[in-house]
């Protein structure tokens, strides 16, 4: 464990100031996300504890503002890694809440505007603003839902956004709880899939997830059989010693490599040249607007995609947190308020 990291403990923390615009459930289900991990440790500067984490959240709703039109008391609702934004900028205006340029609230370590601090979902309750709070699809039940709020748009709107289609062809690099999800939207969206791992563990998984096909990253033959074949990849996972030259090789020209993981280190040794002679595109992805979050909702209860999931009472948060850091979750850990 980290030096800056505290060990998890329960109390009893004040919840944020009711008012017009706020929306108050009883958590149901809590997706654990590497983020988390990362909060809890202080991994991307010095976490403000006490600290509730958790941003895959769904719940029913108990309370709401007078404001509030989009959920009303019995619903059940999620919430995912972002609370609140101005609503205000040109950003805002045009429904891309995600990319705010007073920055996006996060769901926990952030402030609200009144100053009481945001906490997330590793908890019995959870009070925010209504416009980052989502209706849970009538066939969807809430553990299935919850993922979706953090995992889930991670990976669909930049896929969406980037026109994957009938004929396109993606590459997604790491199985994982964004991978797995991933997969299911390519190939859900009518593309071809193929799974690039760094070793064969997770071939059968990638296979029952649907991908075409499956590369582990030293079969050199898979390689070369499907260089300059990709429209797109989808990047989860990345090391630092990444073959830039190996990857972006797989790219037909015109082609879009998506970064969804988050590196602590700069990008290099990005062959130039490549990127030019191919007009290949390489971007990032921040989770996604609310309207990308019903969109998605929407797409999901149609095509039928879902997690796969572990369940484990939300007293047992802390093995939870510890069978995930050691690399357990096949492929996404929730926690349960209610034994069902
Ligand atoms: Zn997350
Ligand atoms: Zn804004």
């Amino acid at each position: 464990m980290d030096l800056d990291s505290k060990p998890l403990e329960l109390t009893d923390l004040p919840r944020k100031q009711f008012d017009d615009d706020t929306v108050e459930m009883d958590i149901t289900h809590c997706g654990i996300c590497a983020s988390d991990l990362f909060t809890l440790d202080s991994g991307w500067g010095a976490t403000d504890y006490p600290c509730i984490v958790g941003h895959e959240i769904t719940g029913v709703v108990t309370k709401v503002g007078k404001n509030v039109k989009n959920v009303k008391v019995g619903d059940r609702a999620g919430v995912g890694a972002q609370c609140g934004s101005c609503l205000n900028c040109d950003f805002c205006n045009d429904h891309e809440e995600n990319t705010c340029e007073k920055g996006v609230i996060p769901t926990y370590n952030g402030r609200w505007p009144n100053g009481d601090k945001t906490f997330g979902g590793y908890a019995d309750k959870w009070s925010g603003h209504h416009h980052f709070v989502f209706k849970v699809p009538d066939n969807m039940p809430n553990e299935i839902a919850a993922t979706f709020f953090c995992a889930g748009i991670t990976t669909y709107a930049p896929l969406k956004r980037h026109g994957v289609t009938k004929g396109s062809r993606v590459g997604v690099i790491g199985i994982g709880g964004l991978g797995h999800y991933g997969t299911q939207w390519a190939k859900a969206m009518g593309a071809e899939v193929i799974a690039l791992s760094h070793s064969n563990r997770k071939r059968d998984d990638a296979l029952k997830l649907g991908c075409d096909d499956f590369i582990a990253a030293d079969e050199d033959a898979k390689f070369a059989q499907y260089k300059g074949k990709l429209t797109h990849i989808l990047c989860t996972s990345f090391a630092r010693n990444f073959d830039w030259a190996k990857y972006l090789g797989l790219l037909r020209a015109n082609g879009v490599f998506i970064m969804v993981a988050a590196p602590d280190a700069p990008l290099t040794d990005i062959p130039t040249m490549l990127l030019v002679l191919k007009q290949i595109s390489i971007t990032g992805s921040a989770i996604g607007s609310p309207d990308e979050i019903r969109d998605m909702l929407d797409f999901a209860a149609k095509t039928g995609v879902k997690p796969w999931i572990q369940k484990y009472p939300m007293s047992k948060a802390p093995e939870a947190v510890q069978a995930m850091r050691d690399g357990k979750a096949r492929y996404r850990f929730i926690l349960c308020n209610k034994d069902e």
